[in-house]
């Protein structure tokens, strides 16, 4: 995969040298570029900003810069191999607060991408034309990390690639550990323990000691459900009830949930008790 990254603060990404996604570029499998994009103005001053039409607080990025940087990396791109296929089509990544929530499932669906585009907004973001005339090479789409506010989109770009670049072949040594994480089944991850065995008066669930693989995962898929109903209960009502064997619908019923055909929902306390 290919990565392009810009921002005015091209120093800011210097992070994704480290740990697994620096190791997965040096080994080749992740292209990542930042282009500062201060080095596509014309003046004295490097400027990329402006005042708002309309008026209003704040400063907007212009789109000029916006438009040449964008330019420069699809100039440098390799010849795509067939034209007007999805790979020929890079996607344009905006950080926005305004975008589509940043998710694991929307990780899985970028890190199939061949190309990413990375365009880091600051001040109140970026003129709106700069995304209507990327539409015509790129995908284009604003995503966001949650509904909060940052001061920039590096931030977001770092936890993005971070999300997307572990999901490649090759980066994550063992990639058995990718499947039973956090998000990868609609769960959360179970607690995990590692020695000693008792620590500060404190020990682990017996049946992590007892060897026996299969009651293991199933204490492992309660505490799963038992986590996610306490810490995200919108994630157990969005699970699809075929996905769901006669002990997960037990725990479910267990933990206030009523499992039909049609789906998970909390049972009420007064529906409980009539
Ligand atoms: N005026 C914008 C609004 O209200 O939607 C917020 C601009 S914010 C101060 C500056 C930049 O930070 C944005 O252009 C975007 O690149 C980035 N940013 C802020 N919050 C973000 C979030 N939750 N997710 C992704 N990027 C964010």
């Amino acid at each position: 995969m290919r990565i392009d990254v810009v921002s005015i603060f091209p120093e800011y990404l210097a992070a994704l040298d480290l740990s697994l996604i620096g190791k997965a570029r040096r080994e080749g499998l992740l292209q990542l570029h930042v282009h500062d994009l201060r080095d596509f103005t014309a003046d004295r001053h490097r400027t990329v900003d402006d005042t708002p039409y309309g008026g209003g607080a704040g400063m907007v990025m212009k789109p000029e810069p916006w438009a040449l940087a964008l330019e420069s990396i699809l100039a440098g791109r390799p010849a795509p191999a067939e034209s007007g296929s999805r790979a020929a089509r890079p996607v344009l990544i905006v950080p926005s607060p305004a975008g589509e929530v940043f998710n694991q499932a929307l990780a899985y669906e970028l890190a199939e991408e061949d190309h990413l585009v990375f365009a880091c907004g600051r001040y109140e973001g970026i003129d709106e034309r700069v995304l209507e005339w990327a539409a015509q090479a790129f995908t284009v789409r604003p995503v966001s990390l949650g509904d909060y506010v940052l001061n920039g989109g590096e931030v977001a770009v770092l936890a993005m690639v971070e999300a997307i670049g572990r999901l490649l072949p090759g980066v994550v040594g063992n990639p058995e550990s990718l499947v039973e994480e956090s998000h990868s089944d609609g769960l959360l991850e179970y607690p995990v323990y590692t020695k000693p065995s008792e620590w500060r008066g404190r020990g682990i669930p017996e049946v992590l000691l007892s060897g026996n693989h299969a009651r293991i995962a199933r204490h492992r898929r309660d505490e799963q459900l038992r986590r996610t109903a306490a810490r995200r209960p919108d994630l157990i009502e969005a699970l699809d009830p075929a996905g769901l064997d006669k002990a997960d619908k037990a725990t479910l019923e267990g933990l206030g949930y009523a499992v039909t055909p049609d789906g998970v929902r909390a049972v009420q306390a007064s529906e409980r008790t009539s």
